[in-house]
This record gives structure tokens, sequence and C-alpha cells, in this order.
């Protein structure tokens, strides 16, 4: 038997062998020669994943708060103003960070959980001016809600805000297209959509970002997330010159090239599209058994994971059952709703038996706590959308 559990949560998610085995190799210098060309080759494709093409990537060994941090520490300065367009806990988060260099932060909250801030309400607030930076969360991880990205930054670019997204739960997933879309920071960081063990904070800064830093007054409250010492280092990779300010993650680094690799091997746009089918076919399973989700209406709800309510009289036991059948999925994180939903992530190398097995799984776990419905009926509406 094998004991090995399929890993549905939203992020770490299920890697690639590939990057595996790049993670277990023996880790070298950072400045060898052939990790040079690997942290080379991972930068450049930052760009390609982001679409962002005239953008300056960083690559910083930490979680993706780190990166939150690395966006607040070096755009905004004491007594700055930052709006946040909050759709859920990490929105929140990013406001405490805000505030911690501190800006003065104005929320524009969604009128419930698993809606969106109106856009309406974040122009008039934008209106008001002097918004130095505006942050959206592209995907709330805590309520798979996603906001228009593309009609915010349009927003926030017409009102002179710098446009910041937390893309750490939909890069290389959902689609985002960071140049077109006028977003002048996004950030994501390794384990979710890219598909590399955690430990990797990646950002990507476009020229209007890197501007308000070269004529900041202060010099950054944060010393290790300062791009005054990273951006000397970034340019020596990618030039495939040897430097140092902190040691890199060299096997994480390693990882992520042969990530980024596989991503580019199969096309953002080819991309792009899988995620929506695989999320499609696991929501078409959902709703066909009966539950229903915490997105207001599905045009808002993301593809790269699935935020399902428990169905009455059933409670997060559930989850247990349908981990004794070989998938982990992750309970409610949103403080308001936490004990009435669970989560599923289907992002990165995510396939269409994955899918499967994890609706068979929740059908097998909604039987043993006494939900009453037609087994397969989740099953069935999964393999409808899957096979054409
Ligand atoms: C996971 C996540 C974060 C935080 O990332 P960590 O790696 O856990 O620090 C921030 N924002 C969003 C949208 C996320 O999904």
């Amino acid at each position: 038997m094998k004991d090995r559990k399929l890993l549905m949560i939203p992020g770490p998610i299920e890697f690639t062998p590939e990057v595996l085995q790049a993670m277990g190799m023996p880790t070298t210098s950072h400045v060898a020669p052939d990790f040079i060309e690997a942290f080379g080759r991972a930068l450049e494709r930052l760009r390609q994943v982001f679409l962002c093409p005239h953008g300056q990537p960083f690559v910083v060994a930490g979680s993706g708060t780190l990166a939150m941090d690395i966006a607040a520490a070096n755009l905004v300065e004491a007594g700055e103003k930052a709006l946040v367009v909050n759709s859920g806990y990490f929105s929140d988060r990013m406001g405490d960070i805000l505030e911690r260099y501190g800006a003065t932060v104005t929320h524009v909250r969604a009128p419930a959980v698993g809606d969106v801030p109106p856009l309406e309400e974040v122009e008039s607030v934008l209106k008001e001016g002097g918004y130095k930076v505006m942050t959206l969360t592209h995907v709330d991880t805590s309520t798979a809600v996603v906001v228009d990205a593309q009609a915010l930054a349009a927003l926030g670019r017409q009102y002179g805000a710098l446009v910041v997204l937390d893309g750490v739960c939909s890069v290389a997933g959902e689609e985002m297209r960071q140049e077109e879309w006028n977003i002048d920071l996004a950030f994501t960081a390794s384990q979710k959509a890219i598909g590399v063990p955690p430990g990797l904070a990646l950002v990507l800064a476009g020229p209007r970002a890197m501007d308000a830093f070269d004529e900041r007054r202060a010099p950054v409250g944060n010393y290790y997330a300062d791009w005054a010492n990273w951006l000397p280092i970034m340019e020596a990779y990618e030039a495939r010159r040897p430097s140092y300010f902190g040691t890199p993650a060299v096997n994480l680094i390693r990882a992520l090239n042969v990530s980024l690799g596989q991503i580019l091997e199969e096309g953002m746009e080819a991309r792009f599209v899988r995620h929506w089918r695989m999320s499609e076919a696991f929501k078409a399973a959902i709703t066909a058994l009966g539950l229903g989700q915490v997105p207001v209406s599905t045009d808002l709800a993301a593809t790269t994971l699935t935020a399902p309510y428990y169905p009455d009289g059933v409670d997060a036991t559930l989850l247990k059952h349908i981990k004794e059948a070989g998938v982990v999925v992750a309970g409610g994180l949103h403080p308001e709703i936490r004990d009435k939903y669970f989560r599923v992530g289907h992002m990165g190398a995510v396939s269409e038996s994955d899918i499967v097995v994890s609706v068979g799984a929740i059908e097998s776990g909604l039987a043993k706590v006494g939900y009453k419905f037609q087994i397969g009926t989740g099953l069935a509406a999964a393999q409808e959308i899957l096979t054409p």
C-alpha cells in the first residue's frame, strides 16, 4: 500500500519529480558557474511568467509574507497614503505591513464575505488624491475570491497610485498580465502555483515602482528587504557574474529554474486555460453534490482554488474522512466563517486525475459523515467537463 496522500491545499502544492530532484541535488557554492547560470535563467524566466518584459525580478529567501514586506518597505515612506482594496485575510495583512512602515492606510472593504470591494467605492477614495500606492489581493486564499485586477489597476494608474498586486495565490495559475494590465509591482511565493517547495519570495517590480524607489527621501526601514542591497545581486546573476549579499537558497533557486522552465514549456496561455478547466470541473462537482461556495457569484470565483461550504449538519470532521480516502484538503481561514467551509487548492501541476481523485475522496467523506446524496454525482459532473 502506498501511504502517500495527494496534497490539494492552497500551498504548498504537489511538485513535479524534476523539481523535487533539483531540491535533492548536492548543494553547490552560490558562485558555482552552473548555479550562476541557473539563477540568471530563473530571473529571465520570471519576467515571462509574470508577463512583465520590462520588470526587475527579485528572488529572496523567505515566504510570501516577505514578498509583501519587500513591496511595502521599498515603496512607501512614513506619512504616505496607501489604499488597500480589501477582499479578505491577506488584504488585512497587507494593511498591517503598510502601517508598520508608517503609511496611513485606508481600506475599501467588500460588503460581505465572498464579495469584492465595489469599483465605484475604490474610485471615490482614489479621487481624494495623494495615494502613493494601492494594493490588491488578486486571489484571496481565505475566500477563493478573485478581484478584477485589470479594472482596478486601470483606476490606480488613472489616479496616479502605484498598483501593487498580491499574486501569491494567482501568479502562474490565474490569468495575470502584469505589464499589459499596468500593475507596477506583483509578487508571489514559490510554494503556490509556481510549483517549488516553500522558501522563496518572488517579486517583479515594473519601471514606475523602480523609479519610486530611486526617488525615496529616507532609506528603507528594513535591512534584509532593501532593494539597495538586492538590486546589484539580481543584476549580477542576470549578467552571469558572481555576487554576494546574503547566501541565496541554492537548491530552491535551482528548483525554481526547473519549474519555471516547465511552466514556460506548457506556455502561459495554455496554463491559464488548464487552470480554468480544472477549476470548472471541480466546481461543477461541488455544485452537483449540493454544496455552496464562499464567492457570492461564479464570476468572482478563482481558478486556483475552491472554497465549498459544508452542507447542513456537516462540520470539519469531514476533512478527516477525506484524508482517510487519500486526499489532504484545507480547513477554513477567514475568521468570520472559519468553521463553515473548507478549501481545496488546484493549481500548478494539477492534473485531471487529481481532480477526479479529489472529488472521489470528498464523496467518500460525505458518505461517511451521513450526508445524503447519490454516490457518483460529483464524479459525473467533473467528468462531463474533463471528457470532451
Ligand atoms: C499564501 C499567501 C500569502 C502568504 O504567503 P506565505 O508564504 O504563507 O507567507 C499571501 N497572500 C496570499 C494571497 C496568499 O495566498
